[in-house]
C-alpha cells in the first residue's frame, strides 16, 4: 500500500473560526496545515449568524456580553 507523507511546522485540526484564526496569527512565521473531518460550511463557525463574541481585553467581561 503506498504511503503518502506530508511535513508541515503545524497541524491545526479543525477549520472553524478557531483553527482559522490560528492559522492566521501563525502563517507569517510558520508553515501551516489544516485538517478537518468536514467541508467548511458544516462547523458551528458557519452558523453562526450574530457575529462572532468574545472579551478581548480587561474593559470588557463576559457579564457585559
Ligand atoms: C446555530 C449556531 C449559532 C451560533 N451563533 C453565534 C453567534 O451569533 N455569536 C457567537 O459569538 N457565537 C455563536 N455560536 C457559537 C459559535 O459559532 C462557536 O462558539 C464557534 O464558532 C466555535 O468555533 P470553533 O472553531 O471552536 O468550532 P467550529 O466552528 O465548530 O469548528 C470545529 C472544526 O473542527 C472540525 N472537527 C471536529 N471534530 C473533528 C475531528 N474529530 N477531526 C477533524 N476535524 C474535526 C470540524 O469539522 C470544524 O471544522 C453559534 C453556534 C451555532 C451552532
Amino acid at each position: 500500500m503506498p504511503s503518502t507523507q506530508h511535513h508541515t511546522d503545524i497541524l491545526i485540526i479543525g477549520s472553524g473560526i478557531a483553527g482559522l484564526s490560528l492559522a492566521l496569527r501563525l502563517a507569517p512565521q510558520y508553515q501551516i496545515t489544516i485538517l478537518s473531518k468536514n467541508i467548511s460550511t458544516e462547523g458551528a463557525s458557519y452558523y453562526a449568524q450574530g457575529g462572532i463574541v468574545a472579551v478581548f481585553d480587561q474593559t470588557d467581561s463576559i457579564e457585559a456580553h
